[in-house]
């Protein structure tokens, strides 16, 4: 626990001075693997939970703020907040009502993602989401037609995704500990490490190389060869259901950022 201490303490405030030894105080509460923080600023606070979802090891840090007049025990860790990206929307549509659609349906929605100029044009609808992870999470979203017919199902892409269950889709545990699948209940992994947004993004990034070359090489003939993600399954995993909470003197709105 304590080179997990001295890790966040690093991470939160970074190239902090001696005289920073103050912002941060860091509690572990007896018997239970909680930690609960003190933030001296409120900016520091922001900062890092703007940024969540944490994680040690790959594994998810549980974080929520809290005004201080509960038992941190008690405070619930259920839903963590994270950036979820979707692909493939026309550009028409990614506005904060398909943002808020779809924010709703996975979660409780905090906001629409813009671009640096306060615009949604660009290829990715980005929704800032508070997700139950005791729950599998969601792979992906129906969205009725707009410009096409029917239903249309895009995936949905996690910003700083910690390792998951690749058989059952939970946070709190690997597929090697996973009990569906040790009860032969899900035999197969179910989900894509592809739910990770940056893994997708360095997945699609190779793709996009590699046809370049092939068209180069073969002078715009079509040699296209399907391509899918590499499947991992038996993580391990040190902190699984570390949970921590946050505390500090001023009440802070737990949906900022
Ligand atoms: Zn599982």
């Amino acid at each position: 626990m304590d080179s997990l201490i001295s890790n966040l303490r690093g991470l939160w405030i970074p190239n902090s001075a001696l005289a920073d030894r103050y912002r941060l105080i860091i509690c572990q509460l007896d018997g239970s693997r909680r930690l609960l923080f003190s933030f001296a600023s409120a900016s520091d606070l922001h900062w890092v939970v703007t940024r969540a979802p944490w994680s040690y090891e790959k594994a998810l840090f549980a974080v929520a703020v809290t005004d201080g007049t509960v038992d941190p025990l008690r405070v619930s860790l259920q839903k963590q907040f994270f950036w979820i990206r979707i692909r493939g929307i026309p550009p028409l549509y990614i506005d904060e009502e398909t943002g808020l659609g779809i924010g709703e349906a996975v979660g409780d929605y905090i906001k629409t993602g813009k671009d640096r100029n306060g615009s949604f044009l660009g290829r990715l609808l980005w929704v800032r989401v508070g997700v139950d992870v005791e729950k599998p999470l969601r792979k992906g979203i129906s969205i009725p037609g707009a410009s096409w017919s029917g239903n249309k199902l895009f995936k949905l892409e996690y910003e700083r995704l910690p390792q998951i269950c690749l058989y059952c889709g939970v946070v709190s545990h690997t597929g090697f500990s996973c009990p569906r699948r040790l009860s032969g209940e899900i035999p197969e992994p179910t989900y894509d490490v592809l739910l990770n947004a940056e893994r997708k993004e360095a997945w699609l990034a190779k793709r996009e190389m590699e046809e370049a070359e092939r068209e180069t090489v073969s002078g715009g003939g079509s040699t296209r060869v399907g391509m899918h993600p590499v499947k991992h399954s038996g993580w391990a995993m040190a902190y699984g259901s570390a949970g921590f909470s946050y505390y500090q003197d001023d009440q802070i709105e737990t949906r900022m950022g």
